[in-house]
């Protein structure tokens, strides 16, 4: 499969292949890269509250700076478009979260399918999925049966869907 750079990061205008949103350099559906996030997690919360938690005054216990909080921010919980990304590097899981999804992906690099399941394993909606695809060429409905089955050989995950059409593989 040919695999041309043309993912462009809104932030740095790097380009990027589907071989490193698979790698998780880039991310698609934020169209922002890892490198950029990793810059903004390390950003004056003033300026991007991405991939913090709130900071309070230890003496007056109130919020100086707001971060990741979907308990109290409806943008944090429904509508940021890093929010699933943020989390990850707020509560430092994303190293981690790398590491096994590299470790852990059933398919080859370079397929569909590869592609397809990383971007459930982050989180997305049956629309979403059955749209990406079919962009890249692949059968939806086949795609959506493969993963339900929740198993490849010896790798073994969980398949999620939720009646609002959400969907998640759970490593
Ligand atoms: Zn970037």
């Amino acid at each position: 499969m040919p695999n041309p750079k043309v993912l462009l990061c809104e932030l740095c205008l790097s380009k990027f292949s589907e071989n490193d949103v698979v790698d998780l350099n880039y991310f698609p559906e934020q169209q922002i890269c890892f490198n950029c996030y990793v810059a903004g997690r390390k950003k004056d919360p003033r300026e991007w509250c991405f991939g913090k938690m709130n900071e309070t005054d230890p003496r007056t216990g109130t919020i100086k700076h707001y971060g990741y909080d979907p308990q109290r921010s409806s943008d944090c919980r429904k509508y940021c478009a890093d929010r699933k990304i943020c989390h990850l590097f707020a509560t430092r899981r994303i190293d981690q979260f790398r590491m096994l999804i590299r470790s852990r992906i059933p398919y080859r690099t370079g397929t569909i399918s590869a592609r397809a399941y990383v971007s459930c394993v982050i989180g997305t909606t049956k629309k979403k999925l059955q749209d990406l695809v079919t962009s890249l060429g692949g059968d939806p409905q086949a795609m959506l049966e493969k993963f339900q089955r929740g198993r490849l050989g010896s790798i073994r995950w969980k398949f999620i869907e939720s009646e609002d059409g959400k969907i998640k593989i759970r490593l």
